[in-house]
């Protein structure tokens, strides 16, 4: 086993333990074992990255758009360099195979060079004057100092967006990232670092996540939130931003619908589904989770489905034949052996898995549930974790009907071969992004982001910069 980091404080420029030199242990979900430990920033840690933001954003917003994008283009080639090393310190850290972790760290690469990018065309514009002696200009200028929320899923790619759109843009960032994952979010600011990145522009911090978010964002300071994980929790940061007329990004939850006509290709959809379903153990936002096939297909998919599953190969994820790691900790586990003791006990059916699995580490059986109401939790709180509910219905009204039931709306997964239900699902379905015959979300040119209690912003495509951009309007008459 490689050796793996205890990581620090990254703040003005410098790797720091705390002030008071408290840790946090870190674990390896596959054994359950403490592998290492991460600082716990204190009051005088994030006084002190604040400071630096201030700073940082004076000089960075003046650095030219173009510097801006060499610097982050620079920094995901290291990461791109760096991969096999940044890959084995998230899977022992977090859990997901390695070929995912390699997936994740070249597809941030990716979505940097797309943001670097879009941070030169952060276009402002000149509006016709009603007098020829006016010029009318709309500027578009860096919000500011930035603080950033990123979880412990995709330690690097969620840590990515939010970096890559506020450093394109001008912006400083304090990144507070997760505590469960602290090594690979290192790995992130290092590169950023090693590419030319002055030591303030850029903070990261880890502790108690209250304690840093309750600090920061009420801070005259910071002018931006951008905060990925639970509803519960992004309701709170909202409420907060908004108390103190923050701007803010929520990437929340949600509990994708899945729509499987009797149309559909069978074959494909089930793959494609299984696939995406246990990627991450099922620890994805826009993870398919309630499946609503049309009666007709639906033996035949379940069938697919659960034949799929069977060849799913749970392990650690450093051995190269796993298909699917542990979840990423104990909470987890115990949160979903709660949702799925809760839909037997109503009369559901797991049809394979169900449970814990070893006696080391936080693995769960990839799971199917059948004989499912709306009534039961698990059909209303996201499961995040490998588990498919499989649902019946009459037709495609019923599948919208129960699509579009809950306030979630992040993905939603369609499959059929007629081009009159695409379009019907295209205009119906009531969710911030959706994809049909294929798993076609999360590309760094296309927008990423929820609608309802899914949160509000974009972190992909063009609108990705849109957030951490003022519009200032200048009229000056010539005299
Ligand atoms: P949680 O709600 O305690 O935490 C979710 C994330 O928010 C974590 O990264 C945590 O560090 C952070 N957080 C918690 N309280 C915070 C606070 N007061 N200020 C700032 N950050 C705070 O839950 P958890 O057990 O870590 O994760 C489970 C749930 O979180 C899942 O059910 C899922 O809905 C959600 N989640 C979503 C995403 C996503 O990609 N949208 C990622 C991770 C977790």
């Amino acid at each position: 086993m490689s050796a793996y980091p205890d990581t620090r404080l990254f703040i003005d420029g410098a790797w720091r333990p705390a002030d008071d030199g408290q840790t946090i242990p870190v674990v390896n979900p596959a054994t359950g074992l403490a592998i290492g430990q991460v600082a716990r920033a204190d009051e005088a840690d994030i006084a002190r990255a604040v400071i630096a933001a201030r700073k940082g954003f004076a000089t960075w917003s003046r650095v030219g758009a173009f510097e801006r994008y060499n610097v982050i283009r620079r920094a995901a080639s290291l990461l791109r360099e760096r991969v096999d090393t940044i890959a084995r310190l998230m899977t022992i850290e977090q859990g997901k195979p390695l070929m995912e972790a390699r997936t994740e760290i070249l597809g941030s690469a990716d979505i940097l060079d797309w943001l670097a990018e879009e941070g030169r065309r952060a276009y402002g514009r000149l509006v016709p004057p009603r007098s020829p002696d006016v010029t009318q200009m709309v500027l578009r200028t860096p919000i500011g100092p930035v603080a950033g929320f990123s979880p412990w899923n995709f330690p690097i790619s969620q840590a990515a967006r939010k970096l890559g759109a506020a450093l394109a843009t001008g912006c400083s960032i304090i990144l507070k990232a997760p505590e469960e994952t602290p090594a690979s979010p290192a790995a992130l600011v290092q590169a950023f670092i090693d590419a030319g990145l002055p030591g303030d522009v850029l903070s990261l911090l880890y502790g108690v996540p209250a304690e840093i978010s309750s600090r920061l964002i009420p801070d005259p300071a910071i002018r931006k939130i951008s905060f990925t994980g639970s509803t519960a929790v992004g309701r709170e940061l909202a409420a907060m931003a908004g108390r103190h007329m923050k701007r803010s990004t929520m990437e929340l939850g949600g509990h994708a619908p899945v729509i499987v006509a009797a149309d559909a290709d069978l074959d494909q959809a089930a793959a494609l589904l299984a696939a995406s379903k246990f990627r991450n153990a099922g620890q994805v936002c826009v993870s398919p989770t309630r499946f609503l096939v049309e009666r007709p297909a639906y033996d035949s998919f379940l069938d697919r489905f659960l034949s799929h599953v069977s060849a799913v190969k749970p392990g650690d994820g450093l051995d190269a034949t796993t298909t699917m790691g542990p979840l990423a900790h104990e909470r987890r586990v115990n949160a979903i052996e709660a949702l799925i003791d809760n839909a037997t006990s109503l009369g559901a059916r797991v049809e394979t898995g169900g449970g814990r699995m070893g006696n080391a580490g936080y693995f769960f059986q990839p799971t199917v549930v059948t004989g499912l109401t709306p009534d039961m939790q698990i059909m209303n709180e996201e499961p995040f974790g490998p588990v498919a509910l499989i649902t019946p219905v009459e037709d495609v009204d019923a599948a919208l009907k129960e699509a579009n039931r809950l306030d979630y709306g992040l993905a939603a997964y369609a499959f059929t071969r007629s081009g009159a239900t695409a379009a019907r699902l295209r205009d119906e379905v009531r969710s911030g992004m959706l994809t049909i015959n294929h798993l076609g979300l999360a590309l760094p040119e296309t927008p990423f982001g929820g609608i309802g209690d899914s949160g509000y912003g974009s972190e992909g495509g063009a609108e990705a910069i849109e957030p951490y951009l003022e519009t200032r309007f200048v009229t000056h008459k010539t005299v």
